[in-house]
């Protein structure tokens, strides 16, 4: 077996093709749904009116070359990581400890501390209405180019509103459909039909949510999709809806039912059957009340999901009552930077793969085997706030540089080793790391009670000097996008970061979980950041070499 030289990606297409390529893959993606709502030209508080236009998603013209080694690893590790993440989910006192605010990074980071504190206090109140718990993950991972090979790395592990599932398959689809109707005009022998892997990514978490419903067992229920206002992924979200409707359940052949609701919405039209705790929505076109099955939280991930209390007194409100939460506030918690750091220390993660992970009602499976498997993914990690003596013997083999006196041992090691490190705060979403050269400074004026709330991270150091083809829809009208192909496909250098699904339904007797499909993600080498609605990142699929 040769191995695959990364720089001679992507193979050579005179603008006649490239061209030819554009307009299969925009045409495409415009007949099939692989959209965004453009930029709203509304003031952000306005309601969401009824869209007139819709852009096609950002995205790749030749799929991205992924070892197909490393593409099966991922796919096969992610029932470990579903079952690992459930167990972390059910451990309260190992959240309280590593999550609380009490004696955790909620005392340092306010939006975490609040979630946890909501947690609690429900706990206290003795509120048990629904034992189970729904996680529609993603698991993230680069290629970590060493000098003699290529590792899987895990970027992180998303428990809540992990996207992109339907918006991949489509542009695994379109690839697919580009290459059946150019053949990429043969310009590379890795571009055939049996390196480009199935997307069913949308089935299968589809499968989840209606697990998930049928286990709340109200054959009229509803579930609930809370959605953040101005949101412009929509139909990547519409999509899940769409086949919902079309999933059989055990109830024969009988529809699953969306409502799509904001948190403000909620704050109006939700509330509790006092003796139930069923949770009751209200909406404009049917003032008697739909019960829910499942709520699937597409937004609240992020502060500004939260103008003010009230929204967190309806996110706790959600919490109390006996729909099935994808995620419930634990399984939230348990995605937090901060948990993925406290795993890689000794014993942390052998312990909730043994058997002793049984004790929190998931499955009783020993599966300290994959161990080993699951550490090789992860990269090195560690707290600012850091005094472990390991830390402290690592600094022992560094130079000293002056800067870093009088600061704990986890925070001069990461001024030490700054440029080969990210700095991550307990955040999702995108746009909060500091990476690199700029984490001296940004440590200098860290105040000393807020280190707790960062992580350290090595930096995972993906292969240089493969490049790709992005193409994104011009954002103002047709007008002025009309032929010009310079401006709208770029060839740059990229990074393509792989992200893996995964669902599990857990909390009672055994975890039921399933790998269920993946997506791509590329940008360019000159930003930092992965969000594809951020910054100039595109939809991806990959070409197995
Ligand atoms: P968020 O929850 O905000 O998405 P991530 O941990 O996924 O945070 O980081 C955002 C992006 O930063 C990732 O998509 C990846 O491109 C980059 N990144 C994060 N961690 C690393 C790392 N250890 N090495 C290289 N790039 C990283
Ligand atoms: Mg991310």
């Amino acid at each position: 077996m040769t191995s695959f030289n990364f720089s001679t990606w992507p193979p050579h297409l005179i603008p006649e093709q490239l061209e030819a390529l554009t307009l299969a893959a925009t045409t495409y993606a415009l007949s099939h749904g692989l959209l965004y709502l453009p930029p709203s030209q509304l003031p952000s508080n306005t309601q969401p009116c009824i869209p007139t236009t819709a852009i096609h998603a950002p995205l790749s013209l030749i799929p991205a070359p992924f070892p197909r080694a490393q593409f099966q690893a991922a796919r096969e590790l992610q029932s470990v990581y579903n079952v690992l993440y459930a167990r972390v989910a059910m451990d309260t006192q190992f959240l309280d400890t590593v999550m609380g605010a009490e004696q955790g990074v909620g005392k340092a980071d306010e939006f975490t501390g609040t979630l946890w504190r909501g947690w609690k206090k429900i706990r206290e109140d003795g509120v048990r209405a629904q034992p189970l718990h729904l996680g529609l993950f993603r698991s993230d991972y680069l290629l970590h180019a060493t000098e003699d090979r290529l590792a899987l790395k895990q970027v992180e592990f998303n428990t809540i509103s992990s996207s992109f599932g339907p918006l991949s398959e489509r542009v695994a689809a379109m690839h697919r459909n580009i290459l059946a109707s150019t053949s990429y005009f043969s310009a590379s022998p890795h571009l055939t039909a049996e390196n480009f892997p199935e997307n069913s990514t949308t089935s299968g978490l589809v499968e989840g949510l209606s697990k998930a419903h049928e286990a709340y067992g109200v054959r009229d229920a509803r579930i609930l999709f809370v959605v953040q206002p101005n949101e412009r992924n929509v139909f990547d979200q519409r999509w899940l809806e769409y086949e919902l409707l079309e999933k059989l359940t055990r109830w024969d052949r009988h529809q699953i039912h969306v409502i799509r609701q904001t948190i403000a919405d909620l704050t109006a039209s939700a509330s509790l059957d006092p003796s139930t705790h069923a949770l009751l929505l209200t909406s404009p076109t049917n003032p008697s009340p739909y019960e829910i099955s499942t709520i699937y939280f597409r937004a609240t991930y992020t502060p500004s999901d939260f103008p003010s209390p009230s929204y967190y007194d309806t996110r706790f409100l959600l919490e109390r009552s006996r729909a099935i939460k994808c995620p419930s506030l634990p399984l939230q918690l348990a995605g937090g930077k901060k948990v993925q750091e406290t795993l890689t220390r000794p014993g942390v993660l052998e312990r909730f793969l043994s058997n002793e992970g049984a004790k929190w009602g998931a499955r009783a499976l020993d599966l300290t085997a994959h161990a080993a498997n699951i550490r090789a993914t992860w990269m090195g990690m560690w707290a600012l706030d850091s005094e472990d003596p390991d830390i402290a013997a690592a600094l022992d083999h560094l130079p000293a540089s002056g800067q870093e006196q009088n600061v704990p041992p986890g925070t001069r090691l990461a001024l030490l080793k700054a440029p080969s490190l990210v700095l991550k705060p307990q955040r999702e979403g995108g746009g909060n790391n500091v990476y690199r050269e700029a984490i001296p400074a940004f440590l200098d004026t860290l105040p000393a009670e807020e280190r707790e709330a960062w992580i350290a991270m090595e930096m995972i150091e993906t292969p240089r000097g493969v490049s790709g083809y992005l193409v994104r829809a011009s954002p103002s009208s047709s007008a002025t996008d009309n032929g010009s192909i310079e401006k709208k496909v770029v060839r740059a250098e990229v990074i393509s970061e792989l992200g893996i699904f995964g669902y599990a339904l857990f909390g009672e007797g055994e975890v039921v979980e399933r790998e269920v499909g993946w997506l791509v993600r590329t940008k360019g080498t000159e930003s930092n950041e992965g969000g594809v609605a951020a910054g100039f990142s595109v939809l991806d699929s990959v070409v197995l070499v």
